[in-house]
């Protein structure tokens, strides 16, 4: 009998029918609740009535259009949509299909407009899984290992990770920003350095938010030495963090901005967005692709915009991520094995530690497990999978919170 690569690592043992909401259900009718949102993507919630109707409307309508070959009008409609939620002075997009992808064209952009090859990233980043962003990827030996040679030019500098090094924010930050100039004199000159490739918040290495100096501070070295400024909001764009882009939290700017996951509720769809200065800096036929912006994702994601805003997702996440996180820290008072609770709006985390400050993945790995037993949907991230995140559909509502938290202080004990 076929089966599947014994090798694909799945977080839970749930075979999962439908979903509606924050809920999954299994097979045999039991009911989840999804504090995954399948990685950060279903951000309206499983199936969300108004996404559903916009996708099989346009599945009747035209599944594929192909935009090298012909625009269509779910492509035209999202593209002036998104200008709605793009920062000031970025106003041109480039359509994929993943994370990845959108990872790729962003720094073949910087390349292209630099003329420079080099791209310096910052320590725990997770920016995908094909040859170029596994390059630029330090989350975890798991995204490399056995995959060399990788792209060159990739350099590695510190980010502001407080709780890992034991230090304040400040001291984290400065520590950062100094390394960073020592990489810029010593291994990668400015000259040579095309972009600065960061998350906003470390997704899959842990959940860290920036800081705002640290931010400052790789803007002022972009504007300073003419290197690209590469936000990947992947994780954290979509009202994920409480506001729109995760870098509005730091009072950031990007030079390009890196985007998917929750931008369509689940359909393939990834895009970047530049300054139409920068983007036309890419060379004629450097972008392209056979599925990118597929018609159907697209109205899916015109559809997610319209909820975003008409249910005041970006509230909510910012409401409910208050409330989630008072819940955990209250929670993690009375479990010492709880080292760290941190994140913004609903991408939060707890960091598992031993009594001496290591990473606890034992402890981790039981809480994780027990949890989906319990009927709550979790994963794991950081380096040593000792981190248990939580990233709900935003559409939750303080009664879930509340669910979830029971069943959290349930699976720690
Ligand atoms: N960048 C970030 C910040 C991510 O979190 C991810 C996915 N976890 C990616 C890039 C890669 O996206 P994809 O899996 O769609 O290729």
């Amino acid at each position: 009998m076929t089966q599947l690569s014994p090798r694909l690592k799945q977080a839970t043992p749930v075979v999962v029918d439908h979903g509606e909401g924050v809920y999954l259900f299994d097979t045999a009718g039991r009911r989840f609740l999804d504090f995954t949102a399948g990685i950060g993507v279903t951000s309206t919630g499983h199936c969300h009535p108004r996404v559903v109707e916009a996708a099989q409307a346009q599945v009747a309508k035209l599944i594929h259009g192909q935009y090298t070959t012909v625009m269509h009008q779910p492509l035209l409609a999202l593209t002036e949509r998104l200008g709605e939620v793009l920062p000031a002075g970025i106003d041109t997009l480039f359509f994929a299909n993943s994370g990845s992808e959108a990872v790729e064209a962003s720094i073949r952009l910087a390349r292209m407009a630099t003329g420079r090859p080099n791209i310096i990233v910052f320590s725990g980043g997770f920016h995908g899984r094909t040859v170029a962003a596994a390059s630029l990827t330090t989350s975890g030996t798991k995204v490399r290992a056995g995959f060399a040679p990788l792209m060159a030019g990739v350099s590695v500098a510190p980010f502001p990770h407080a709780y890992h090094y034991g230090w304040d924010e400040d001291t984290a930050t400065k520590f950062a920003l100094r390394e960073l100039d020592f990489l810029l004199a010593t291994q990668s000159a400015p000259d040579d350095t095309a972009a600065f490739l960061v998350e906003p918040v470390l997704g899959e290495g842990g959940y860290v938010p920036a800081s705002t100096a640290f931010l400052a501070g790789l803007r002022e070295r972009a504007d300073r030495y003419g290197i690209q400024l590469i936000l990947d909001e992947v994780q954290t764009g979509f009202g994920r963090t409480g506001r729109f882009w995760g870098h509005d939290h730091f009072d950031s700017r990007a030079d390009i901005l890196v985007m998917a996951k929750g931008i369509a509720s689940g359909f393939p769809l990834s895009a970047i967005a530049a300054p139409a200065a920068l983007m036309e800096k890419a060379w004629p036929g450097s972008q392209g692709g056979t599925y990118g912006g597929n018609a159907v994702a697209c109205a899916a994601a015109v559809a997610t915009l319209d909820v975003i805003q008409s249910e005041g997702l970006v509230e909510n996440s910012a409401v409910q991520g208050q409330r989630l996180v008072a819940g955990l820290r209250a929670t993690a008072a009375d479990h010492k094995e709880i080292g760290d609770v941190r994140g913004l709006g609903l991408m939060l985390a707890c960091e598992f530690t031993t009594a001496d400050g290591s990473p606890d993945t034992a402890t981790a790995t039981r809480v994780h497990a027990a949890a989906a037993a319990n009927g709550l949907l979790l994963l794991t991230c950081g380096p040593f999978g000792n981190v248990v995140r939580m990233i709900p559909p935003l559409i939750v509502t303080p009664a879930q919170i509340d669910e979830a938290l029971a069943l959290w202080t349930t699976s720690l004990t």
